[in-house]
This record gives C-alpha cells, sequence and structure tokens, in this order.
C-alpha cells in the first residue's frame, strides 16, 4: 500500500475522475491542495501551509482512493501507514516508526525528483485516541505525541514539503491535540454515497464489463440505499461473476439485483458476533 510505481516516479494512479460522486470532499480538497501547489504565493501572502487533512467518514466510501488522487493532483510522493501497523510495536518503536516514516516520504521525494510527499496514515484513530484515557495506552502515547512533534517541525521552508492525510471513522475519539491550529485543522467529511454517487459510482466500475442494452443502472443506484462505494464495486464484480456463471457473454439487469441480494447477505454474514 505504498502507492504505485509509474516510471521511476512513485506517484499513484488514482485520478479524482476515477472516484465517484464525493462532489463536495472532492471539491474542499483541491481547494487545499491548491495552497499546496502554490507554495510560492503561500509563503509570499504570509499564510499558514496546511499541514494535515483529515478525511473522515465511514468504511470503503473511497478516503484512500481520495488520499491517492491528492498525490497525483499535487504530483506528490505517497507514503502510506496505517494506525494498526504500531499496535504490535514494543515500547519507544512507535515513536521511533513515526521518525522514521516522515524521513522516508522526504527520501523518496527527492529520489523521484519531487518537491513534496504526502504521508497517509490510514485508521488514525488506532494511535490518536485521547491521551491518558484507558483506551489509550503509553506505546499509543509516545506514537501520538512523536507525530504531533514531526507536524509542528513542518515548515515553507522545507526542502521537500510534506502534507499529513489521514482517514478516521472515528473522529469523536480523536485527541483534540490532533485537531488543534498547523496539525488537522482541515477536516474533509466523506459520506456514504446519495443516490447520484452511487449511479456515478456504479458507472466507472462497470465501464470495464460488458452489459445488457436493458441494463439500468438508475434502478441499481436506487436500490442500493446504504451502500459505500466499496460495496458497490464487489456489487458490480458479482454481477460479472454471476453472468459469467449462467454462461452469459453480458451482464443482465437480474444479474445486478441479484448481486445485491448476495452483497446484503454478505454484510449481514460479517455481523456476526465475533466476526
Ligand atoms: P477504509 O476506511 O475501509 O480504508 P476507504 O474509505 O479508504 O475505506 P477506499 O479504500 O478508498 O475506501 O475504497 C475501497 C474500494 O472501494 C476502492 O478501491 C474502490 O474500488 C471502491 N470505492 C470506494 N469508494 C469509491 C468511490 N467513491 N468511487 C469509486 N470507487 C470507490
Amino acid at each position: 500500500q505504498t502507492g504505485i510505481k509509474e516510471g521511476n516516479k512513485k506517484i499513484p494512479h488514482v485520478k479524482f475522475d476515477d472516484i465517484g460522486g464525493q462532489e463536495t470532499a472532492k471539491n474542499e480538497l483541491i481547494e487545499a491542495l491548491n495552497f499546496v501547489k502554490n507554495l510560492d504565493r503561500i509563503k509570499y501572502m504570509g499564510i499558514r501551509p496546511i499541514k494535515g487533512i483529515l478525511l473522515s467518514g465511514p468504511p470503503g466510501t473511497g478516503k484512500t482512493m481520495l488520499a491517492k488522487a491528492s498525490a497525483r493532483y499535487t504530483d506528490s510522493v505517497f507514503k502510506a501507514t496505517s494506525g494498526s501497523e504500531f499496535i504490535e510495536m514494543y515500547a519507544g518503536l512507535g515513536a521511533k516508526r513515526v521518525r522514521q516514516l516522515f524521513k522516508e516520504a522526504r527520501q523518496s521525494a527527492k529520489k523521484y525528483g519531487k518537491s513534496s510527499a504526502i504521508v497517509f496514515i490510514d485508521e488514525i484513530d488506532v494511535v490518536g485516541g485521547k491521551r491518558g484515557q484507558v483506551t489509550s495506552h503509553l506505546e499509543y502515547d509516545q506514537t501520538l505525541n512523536q507525530l504531533l512533534v514531526e507536524m509542528d517541525g513542518l515548515s515553507v521552508d522545507d526542502e521537500v514539503q510534506i502534507l499529513v492525510m489521514a482517514t478516521t471513522n472515528r473522529i469523536d475519539i480523536l485527541d483534540p491535540a490532533l485537531l488543534r491550529p498547523g496539525r488537522f485543522d482541515r477536516i474533509v467529511q466523506v459520506d456514504l454515497p446519495a443516490k447520484e454517487g452511487r449511479l456515478s459510482i456504479l458507472k466507472i466500475h462497470t465501464s470495464n464489463k460488458p452489459l445488457a442494452e436493458e441494463v439500468n443502472l438508475e434502478q441499481i443506484a436506487r436500490e442500493t440505499f446504504g451502500f459505500s462505494g466499496a460495496h458497490l464495486e464487489n456489487l458490480t464484480n458479482e454481477a460479472a461473476i454471476m453472468a459469467m456463471r449462467g454462461n452469459e457473454d453480458q451482464i443482465h439487469q437480474k444479474h445486478f439485483l441479484e448481486a445485491i441480494d448476495k452483497v446484503i447477505m454478505g454484510e449481514k454474514l460479517d455481523r456476526r458476533p465475533g466476526k
């Protein structure tokens, strides 16, 4: 999950156009990223640069895709990690790993001739829970402290500009220190898609599939209330599998309708206790 190599660049291939719906999130992000792209002007105007953007919302809504597209949009290298990677760490190692992460991001940018890097932390709530609470423990506190130290140390005058992007679906449990000005002071909400969003996600994920003439994605979008982008991607895949099993050359509406049930069932199974 460290981004995809394209030629000799370590820039992800995801574009904002590959992300269906999420228009508000995309617009807010692009506005923030334009600051990053106009560093000279930011410096000239004496504006405090954006150091951290938090993508908040339920699983599977495209937060990781948005972060990758941000890297591509700003021509930045993408250095990804996940909060859960710090879980197994022994005392002191979490903090060390954070230092390493920033160092590697800088090195990677230099190596690929880029002036900026995006450090991506998926599920930041795992280490960014409120410090000193029962749910948090000393090791996470040190990891979080180190992250704050790194972010506080970022400056417009650095050789490599670093933007930290993180995701959470538990913004309520985050340590308020993370959300202070100069840290994650931009919060972009990434919600479950509404009908129009679901339709555009379905269009994206069926663009490489043979659809029968009668397929009505509108209807599928209407009937998939509560589905995330990840569910919808899964749905289009299941529909294709069903068509193939039925020995058909094209995917028909009935395959999509059956796939809806399958995805819903799968969700129910996955919600069994202990799963
Ligand atoms: P998590 O919180 O579980 O990490 P996430 O919000 O980061 O989830 P992604 O990893 O970006 O979600 O999305 C997972 C997959 O779901 C993507 O690879 C893509 O196939 C599909 N997907 C999710 N949202 C969208 C979207 N808005 N448009 C197109 N595809 C999407």
